[in-house]
């Protein structure tokens, strides 16, 4: 058996698509960096989705930049679930043209995620300065009333951190069912805007208020990264792993580039590539961070690794970005 395959059969759950790097703005919390023109082959994805679906992937995410402006967006839609594929979720920001919302094959979409920073436009457009906020409203609004599964996403910053609970409410009152937070990391565009950094201090504190807080919502579920933990690593939660050595999820990008955590992207470190119709491991691999026998307890490798004297100054270890809990139940997502 290929053992890119045996790797991930079994394990493999959700796929990552980032279709296209193009963007029409320029947040300045940006993951990923500059956009740029690239757009992934419709050709290598269809192969692609297809062999992930065959070892297991049940559930796709399209994102970018921003997955509307790829020339051929609704048809990687189509052929994610002409290949089988469950739970196609769109991520996007929602700048889009609302008449799209009413095309059948968006229809066949079974979320749509809107990333929103704050309950005002003031707040957003901080760190969203080229989003129409009230055109972003509409269109969560729209997509609610034309019953697509809506979700909203907000990255917190030093800006937004008081917004959070203003956030819930409005969404609550919309309609909404879904919000699921990240907190900004230093990736990216981040990396020049440091004054949006957060730092594990403060993000514990906000945490623990917003735990007693969010129960007095029951009609939105709200997920909540832990990102920090404080105390001894390995003595606390020792289910809390790292995503990465689960081979649960896999992220493509435009040059069909494989990468097992978000917090790579912009550095380029893939472990994997598509070529020819098929999975090549990088040459390094073996020796990456990822291997099992480095990943041990629940703190994150990459954090620990890059930002050791930070976090255990504070007798805080980072734990993986995916970790959460809810204000329905503890989870992971
Ligand atoms: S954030 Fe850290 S712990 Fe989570 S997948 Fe990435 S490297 Fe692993």
């Amino acid at each position: 058996m290929d053992a890119f395959f045996a790797q991930f059969t079994g394990n493999l759950k959700e796929i990552f698509a980032y279709i296209t790097l193009r963007c029409n703005m320029k947040c300045l919390h940006c993951y990923l960096g500059e956009a740029k023109q690239e757009d992934m082959p419709l050709k290598e994805y269809t192969n692609i989705v297809q062999q992930l679906v065959k070892m297991g992937a049940s559930k796709l995410t399209l994102l970018g930049g921003e997955p509307t402006l790829h020339p051929l967006f609704f048809k990687f839609i189509t052929v994610a679930k002409k290949q089988g594929v469950n739970c196609v979720r769109v991520d996007t920001n929602g700048s889009f043209n609302a008449k799209i919302l009413e095309k059948p094959v968006f229809k066949l979409a079974d979320e749509l995620s809107f990333s929103l920073e704050g309950a005002n436009a003031n707040t957003h457009q901080a760190v969203r300065p080229f989003s129409n906020y009230e055109l972003l409203i509409k269109n969560i609004q729209k997509a609610i009333r034309l019953d697509y599964q809506t979700r909203v996403t907000m990255t917190v910053n030093s800006l937004n951190l008081n917004q959070i609970i203003p956030l819930v409410s409005q969404l609550s009152d919309l309609g909404v069912k879904s919000l699921n937070l990240h907190l900004i990391s230093e990736n990216g565009l981040a990396k020049q805007n440091q004054q949006l950094l957060v730092s594990a201090k403060c993000w514990i504190h906000t945490r623990q208020k917003l735990e007693k807080e969010l129960l007095k919502f029951s009609n939105i579920e709200v997920k909540v990264p832990f990102r920090f933990i404080k105390g001894q690593i390995n003595e606390q939660k020792k289910t809390i792993t790292c995503e990465a050595v689960k081979n649960s999820r896999v992220l493509i990008m435009p040059n069909l580039k494989i990468y097992s955590c978000p917090l790579l992207l912009d550095v380029g470190r893939n472990f994997a590539y598509f070529k020819n119709g098929k999975f090549f491991y990088s040459t390094d691999y073996q020796n990456n961070i990822f291997s099992p026998k480095n990943v041990k307890g629940s703190a994150c490798p990459i954090l620990t690794a890059e930002h050791k004297q930070k976090y255990f100054q504070e007798d805080t270890y980072p734990v993986c970005v995916s970790y959460k809990y809810s204000n329905k139940n503890l989870c992971n997502i």
